[in-house]
């Protein structure tokens, strides 16, 4: 099943919990080289789906290959040296230091990254001496980070990885994660921020309630491309709101209409996330 251009192939994957479907026999491609977004709501099935392509959750059906390999029946050393893994939940080692636990895990690996490098990539140089108990959450989430990439993956796994990051360290997460596509790493990643979506995947899945609902790319979801320019403006202190194919001609006709500057004059195009809240049926 597996071919050279896809890094994970998923058909008809199932999976249910007691009284609850999971995973309702979705397909799935992720290429080789590509940023690939799972969205969707709490509960909608993503890290099920992501756990199970990381060996970590049995299945009760379907067909998948990762890298490959069937992860519920691989060898379990060699395969993971393929793989990098930052899962949702931190790791605990909260009494050695950053420099201590990224070494000890580097051990694990045939071909880690320098330890060095990697804590420079995630910004933790100041807190190299810290020990895990004494970072931030989003520090904390940083070190997570480091762990994930430390073996050199050729396949990346990243559960909602900026949780807790402030904006910046956001930023300097993004500039990572493309520099690792840049050298060849297949990314895999889960994220409630649209933003990280657009910033960073190539394509996207929305799930909800086990099923993909659509792939797509960031500019093209939803129709997103064909949708209509929000024009807002005031008025005689009164909001106004206009949707159109056509912005350009709208606003000069406002503008003739008005003769003068137009207050609070906006246009816009619905952002990824104005998508995303529509199709899930949330109002916008
Ligand atoms: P979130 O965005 O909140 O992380 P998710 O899309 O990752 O959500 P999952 O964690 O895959 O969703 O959960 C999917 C559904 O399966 C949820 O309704 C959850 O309650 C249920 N579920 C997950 N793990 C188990 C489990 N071990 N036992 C029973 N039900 C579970």
């Amino acid at each position: 099943m597996s071919s050279t251009s896809s890094a994970i192939e998923v058909h008809g994957l199932l999976k249910s919990y007691p009284n609850h479907v999971a995973v309702a026999g979705i397909d799935l491609e992720v290429k080789s080289g590509e940023i690939f977004a799972l969205l969707g709501p709490n509960g909608a099935g993503k890290t099920t789906t992501v756990e199970i392509l990381e060996g970590y959750r049995s299945r009760d059906g379907g067909s998948i290959s990762v890298l490959g390999v069937d992860p519920a029946n691989t060898d379990v050393r060699a395969w993971r040296n393929r793989i990098g893994i930052v899962l949702q939940s931190t790791k605990d080692a909260a009494d050695l230091t950053v420099e201590e636990v990224i070494s000890h895990f580097a051990g694990y690996y045939s071909n880690p990254k320098d330890v060095d490098q990697v804590i420079t990539a995630v910004g933790l140089i100041e807190k190299r001496k810290a020990k895990g108990e004494q970072l931030s959450g989003g520090q904390r989430r940083r070190l997570d980070v480091a762990l994930g990439i430390l073996g050199n993956p050729e396949l990346l796994f990243l559960d909602e990885p900026t949780t807790g990051f402030d904006p910046e360290a956001r930023r300097a997460f993004w500039d990572l994660i493309r520099q690792l596509k840049n050298d060849g790493t297949t990314i895999l990643m889960t994220t409630h921020y649209l933003d990280e979506a657009e910033a960073l995947a190539d394509r996207l899945a929305v799930m909800i309630n086990g099923k993909i609902l659509e792939v797509s790319t960031p500019a093209l979801l939803g129709g997103r491309a064909r949708a209509k320019a929000r024009v807002s403006w005031s008025e005689n202190g009164k909001s106004n709101l206009e949707l159109t194919d056509a912005p350009t001609d709208f606003v000069n006709q406002l503008s003739s209409r008005i003769g003068g500057e137009i207050q609070d004059l906006s246009v816009s195009r619905p952002n990824l996330e104005d998508i995303y809240l529509e199709m899930i049926g949330e109002k916008v």
